[in-house]
C-alpha cells in the first residue's frame, strides 16, 4: 500500500509547491490555466495544445454528443469509502471549476477516501466537489479489478462518494457483452447482443432519472465491468454494427433480452403488466436453446426463503401450499397463490423469482415438500425478447444477426443512429 501512495504523494506535493510559485496566466482554449515555471518529471500542468485538454463537466455530457458518439454515465460504486484506482500511463486529475487540475505521467495508483461532510480526498487534494480522473489516450484506469478507458467521476455523498465513469456509448458496449454473452459465442450472436444492448441503453437515456449517472453497472440496467479489456469478438461485434439500433414505428424500445426462454419467449405483459404491448415484444417461437442446461431445470428452495418473501407481501405462518395462479400460453406463471397457516396471497411471479431465485416463471411443476419447495421449470430469465441461448443455437446454425433480431423482435426494423 504504502508504495502505490507514495506515487500522487509526490505528485501533489510537487503540484502545489509549483502552484505556490507564482505562476503566470495562460489562456488556453477558452480556459484560463495556471502554468507552472519549469517542468517536473512527475506533474505538471497540461502545456501542448495537441493534448486534449479535459473539458469542465459543468453541462450533461449526454446532451451534447452526436448520437453515435453519445457520452453514458455509468454508475461504478455507490456510496463507497475508499478506492484505489491504478492507472497505467498518464492521468489528468480535476475538479469541475478548474480550479484544481493536475497531471500524474508515471503509472500509479490514486487512493480516493471520504472525509465526511461531503469532502473527499485523493492524495493530498481535498475536495467538496467530484474530482475527475481523465486518462490520457491509451491509459487504462483500473478499479475493483475492472478497466476503464472512460473519464471516472469521484463525487461526494454525505460521509460518501460514488464512483461514475463517462465513456462513449461504443466503448460502453465493449464492457457489456462480454457480461451479458459469453465473448466465446459465435460472431453474429455477439453481433445481435451488441444492437440489442445498444438500442436498450439509449432507450434508457431517454428516461434518466439520477442526477450523477444515466446507469447502473449490474442487472439493473445492464452487467458493466469496463470497457477498457480486450476481447477481440466484442470488438469486431460492436464496430461491425455500430451505429445501429432496434426500432419499432420509428422510435427505440426497452429492447430486453434474457438467457433462456425454454422454447417460446412472452409478451412483455406476462412480466411487466405495466408495459405497452408492442408487436417486437409480444412473444416468439425459439426452437434454437434445447442444447443448454438452462433450457430445463429443477431446484428446490426452502421454507425460510420463501416465507421471507411471504412476510413482505403481509403474510405471515408456515408454509402450506404454492399454486400456480394464472399463466401465459406458453405456459409462463404470471401469478403465484402462497397459502400459509395464515392465510393466502396471489403474488407477480417474477417478484417471486428474483427474491427467491427460481431460474424463470416457467414452472412445470411445484410442489410444497417437508423440508424444502421444489420445482420443475423451463428457460432462465424474464423470457421478453432475444432469448441468449437461442441466438447462439441461430448463429451456429448459421443465421446472421439481423435473421436472430428478426425472429426475437419480430417487425422491428434496423436503423442506424447518426
Ligand atoms: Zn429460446
Amino acid at each position: 500500500m504504502k508504495n502505490t501512495l507514495r506515487a500522487p504523494l509526490v505528485f501533489f506535493l510537487a503540484a502545489f509547491l509549483l502552484a505556490a510559485c507564482a505562476a503566470p496566466s495562460q489562456k488556453r482554449g477558452g480556459q484560463n490555466f495556471s502554468a507552472a515555471k519549469g517542468e517536473s518529471p512527475v506533474v505538471s500542468a497540461p502545456e501542448t495544445p495537441e493534448e486534449k485538454l479535459p473539458d469542465p463537466p459543468s453541462q450533461d455530457p449526454s446532451s451534447k454528443n452526436a448520437p453515435a458518439d453519445k457520452t453514458v454515465r455509468v454508475l461504478l460504486a455507490e456510496k463507497a469509502k475508499t478506492a484505489e484506482i491504478k492507472h497505467s500511463g498518464r492521468v489528468y486529475v480535476y475538479t469541475p471549476d478548474l480550479s484544481k487540475k493536475y497531471k500524474v505521467s508515471a503509472p500509479g495508483t490514486l487512493a480516493v477516501k471520504a472525509l465526511g461532510n461531503g469532502k473527499i480526498q485523493l492524495g493530498t487534494l481535498q475536495a467538496a466537489q467530484p474530482i475527475i480522473l481523465e486518462p490520457a489516450k491509451d491509459t487504462l484506469l483500473t478499479w475493483n479489478k475492472n478497466v476503464y478507458s472512460g473519464k471516472i467521476f469521484i463525487i461526494p455523498a454525505g460521509n460518501a462518494f460514488h464512483l461514475v465513469e463517462h465513456a462513449p456509448l461504443e466503448t460502453y458496449l465493449y464492457g457489456v457483452l462480454p457480461y451479458e454473452m459469453s465473448y466465446t459465442w459465435p460472431l453474429e450472436a455477439l453481433k445481435a447482443q451488441a444492437v440489442a444492448a445498444r438500442t436498450y441503453t439509449l432507450k434508457s437515456l431517454e428516461n434518466v432519472k439520477n442526477k450523477n449517472f444515466d446507469l447502473y453497472s449490474d442487472v439493473r440496467s445492464q452487467m458493466y465491468k469496463g470497457g477498457g479489456k480486450q476481447f477481440d469478438s466484442v470488438r469486431k461485434a460492436v464496430d461491425e454494427t455500430r451505429g445501429q439500433v432496434l426500432t419499432h414505428e420509428g422510435k427505440l424500445f426497452y429492447t430486453y433480452y434474457h438467457a433462456n426462454c425454454g422454447g417460446g419467449t412472452d409478451d412483455v405483459r406476462s412480466w411487466n403488466p405495466g408495459a405497452a404491448s408492442i408487436k417486437p415484444l409480444s412473444g416468439a417461437s425459439c426452437k434454437y436453446d434445447a442444447h443448454s442446461k438452462s433450457h430445463s431445470w429443477q431446484m428446490n428452495v426452502s421454507h425460510a426463503k420463501v416465507l421471507a418473501y411471504a412476510k413482505t407481501v403481509g403474510l405471515a405462518g408456515t408454509l402450506k401450499s404454492i399454486k400456480i395462479a394464472r399463466k401465459t400460453d406458453t405456459g409462463r406463471a404470471t401469478n403465484l397463490t402462497i397459502r400459509t397457516s395464515k392465510g393466502s396471497k396471489t403474488v407477480a411471479c417474477g417478484k417471486f423469482r428474483l427474491a427467491t431465485g427460481i431460474r424463470s416463471c416457467k414452472i412445470n411443476k411445484v410442489s410444497v415438500r417437508k423440508n424444502d419447495v421444489h420445482f420443475e421449470g423451463k428457460g432462465y430469465g424474464h423470457g421478453v425478447g432475444m432469448c441468449q441461448d437461442g441466438a447462439n443455437g441461430m448463429a451456429k446454425g448459421g443465421k446472421d444477426y439481423r435473421k436472430i433480431l428478426k425472429n426475437y423482435y419480430p417487425g422491428a426494423k434496423i436503423a442506424e443512429i447518426k
